[in-house]
């Protein structure tokens, strides 16, 4: 495997930085870069994600007959190494990644012409309504129901830590239509309008004193059944489909300049001796181990790509990924704590909205280390636990 960038690519790496130098505002920086959780808030991810769009980047997985950007696997990685390293908010997963390639799988060549020029253009901003309480790990035992009503579906329910569904004006949702037989046969997938009259949105508000997850309530809630992605009865294929792109991605340019971040406190920062923590020789290990760690989901990423544009499928290397990404990302969490020390304590979420005025209590980079780590914690929970990725590599690579 060569990892060197062909002059092609190189070419393709210096037009991005270019542009990124020239359109991310300071303030769409600093959102970016103040990011504490899983995505960053709406008003900045679609502020970006419309100056991408008029650049035709907006959807660069997408086939260009959709407006999709063109790129092969390469150039995707780059331009979101690109993106990480200037600390460009992240875009809403939901449409882009998720339900956007469903429906040019599954949809209907209405369903196409209507819903995937809206979500390109950040018309749309959706949320995801998969899990129930009671239904995580084993999605296939979900119970909301979608009862036949003439054109419509009559809902009755609840989805649980639906991110972003109070900004959300659609979702796109699993709901059982069957319920004899196997789980799997009777699950219907459903797009639907988060205006509907007998939708509530309650929020959780999360450890980290943030509101980004909801549950959600269906009380007779009539959907049309032109609003069905495939067939009835058959969404389980269809959710399937769309959690292979959840589960997809490139984690290694994140943790890359998290890395630096923490390098920089390090230097900054002085140890129980009083010399800069860097210097400290129980420090620099654990930092060397986080180091090892990313240049390894780096170089497990590559090979990944390198079967990709061989035309062959990743296997379980994404199960890897996924777990060595999100359990190097704490490491490295858990390091800033540390630095930040009993500053990492202060609550301060005024201090760190981007544009804000509020002087920070103690240095400005221990501002997001504690919401980063306590939002961090989830990522081995979301996308399919780390636990559940386990068991895949222990039945895929090991055969037990
Ligand atoms: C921040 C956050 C955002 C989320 N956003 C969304 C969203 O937008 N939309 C959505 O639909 N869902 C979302 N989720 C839900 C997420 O997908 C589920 O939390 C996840 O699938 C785990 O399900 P659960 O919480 O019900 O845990 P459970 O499935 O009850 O699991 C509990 C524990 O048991 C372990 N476990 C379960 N089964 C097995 C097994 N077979 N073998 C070994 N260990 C097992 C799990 O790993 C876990 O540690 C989000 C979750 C979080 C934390």
């Amino acid at each position: 495997m060569n990892l060197d960038l062909s002059p092609r690519d190189l070419a393709f790496r210096d037009e991005v930085r270019a542009f990124l130098s020239e359109n991310l505002s300071p303030l769409l920086r600093q959102a970016g870069s103040l990011t504490t959780s899983v995505f960053t808030d709406k008003e900045w991810s679609i502020a970006w994600q419309r100056i991408l769009h008029a650049k035709g980047w907006a959807a660069p997985a997408w086939p260009v007959e959709y407006g999709g950007a063109g790129w092969d696997d390469m150039q995707r990685y780059i331009f979101s190494a690109e993106c990480a390293r200037a600390g460009a908010p992240g875009l809403s997963p939901m449409g882009l990644k998720m339900v956007g390639p469903c429906i040019m799988r599954y949809g209907t060549p209405e369903q196409k012409a209507f819903f995937l020029p809206r979500i390109l253009a950040g018309e749309d901003y959706w949320c995801q309504g998969y899990s129930e309480p009671g239904s995580g790990s084993d999605l296939a035992s979900l119970q909301m129901r979608a009862d036949s009503d003439g054109d419509d579906y009559v809902l009755n329910g609840s989805k649980i830590w639906t991110t972003h569904a109070h900004f959300a004006n659609r979702m796109f949702c699993l709901v059982r239509t069957k319920f004899d037989g196997k789980p799997q046969q009777g699950i219907t997938f459903l797009l639907l309008e988060m205006d509907t009259p007998g939708i509530t949105v309650a929020p959780i508000i999360t450890l980290a004193g943030e509101h980004e997850v909801n549950q959600v309530f269906f009380d007779n809630v009539r959907v049309p059944k032109s609003g069905r992605l495939g067939e009835e009865n058959q969404g389980w294929t269809v959710a399937k489909y769309l959690l292979e792109f959840e589960r997809g991605g490139s984690s290694a340019p994140g943790l890359k300049v998290s890395l630096a971040r923490l390098r920089a406190m390090a230097a900054s920062e002085a140890g129980d001796d009083g010399e800069p923590l860097l210097r400290d020789p129980h420090f620099r290990a654990r930092l060397a181990a986080a180091e090892i760690a990313v240049e390894a989901v780096e170089m497990t990423e590559h090979r990944v790509l390198s079967a990709l544009s061989a035309g062959d499928n990743p296997g379980p290397a994404s199960s890897m990924l996924k777990v060595q990404g999100t359990e190097t990302m704490q490491s490295i969490d858990e390091l800033a704590i540390d630095i930040a020390n009993h500053y990492a304590a202060v609550y301060q979420p005024e201090s760190r909205a981007p544009g804000a005025n509020a002087e920070p209590v103690g240095p400005a980079h221990s501002l997001v280390a504690m919401p980063r780590y306590l939002n961090n914690r989830a990522a081995s929970i979301y996308g399919g636990s780390n636990q559940i990725q386990r068991d895949l590599m222990a039945r895929l690579v090991l055969g037990l």
